[in-house]
């Protein structure tokens, strides 16, 4: 990376940090796990709306079931707040009493992740280690990586075909 490179980015994450203010829960946290939402992203805001309305109205549940989410609105990416960190999620058996929960919204089973999508979730996971050091990139788990660590066969391909877990955390730790 030049140096040029890394300053922008310095730049563009503190610029993350000012548009998207995180604070610390009292409840502490030790993995960050991925999904995607599955259904196309009609690239309009009510996305996310649509998937708190249905947690809400058909699963019953007090909020949408993630803490983020990363929608691409009006060919802008933006980084979409769920429920509170002081809450624990609905979005991975197993895991939600430790994993803070985020969607991305698309199929990316079918398509490509772009970089600026890649760049939000890299710069909330940098943030989210920031706030709780039990987070290292180990503990950045896609959704269908989880059924082993449970002993339980992959149910899913969340968050899809296309994304590959390793390379998100070799994008976020070179080291591991
Ligand atoms: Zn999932």
């Amino acid at each position: 990376m030049t140096l040029w490179t890394k300053w922008k980015l310095w730049y563009e994450y503190k610029r993350f940090c000012k548009a998207y203010p995180i604070a610390k829960s009292k409840k502490n946290w030790n993995y960050i796990i991925l999904h995607h939402s599955w259904s196309p992203d009609n690239k309009v805001t009510s996305d996310w709306e649509g998937i708190r309305q249905y947690h809400i109205k058909e699963c019953g549940w007090k909020d949408i079931g993630y803490h983020f989410g990363i929608e691409l609105v009006n060919s802008a990416v933006q980084l979409k707040i769920g429920r509170s960190l002081e809450t624990i999620g609905a979005h991975t058996k197993g895991f939600n009493e430790t994993g803070i929960g985020v969607c991305l919204i698309g199929n990316y089973d079918l398509n490509i992740l772009s970089n600026d999508q890649l760049k939000m979730f890299y710069f909330l996971c940098k943030r989210l280690m920031e706030l709780y050091p039990d987070i290292n990139a180990k503990h950045i788990l896609g959704h269908r990586e989880t059924y082993p660590l449970l002993n339980k066969p992959v149910e899913k391909t969340c968050p899809g075909k296309l994304v590959s877990m390793n390379d998100i955390r070799n994008l976020i730790s070179p080291e591991t």
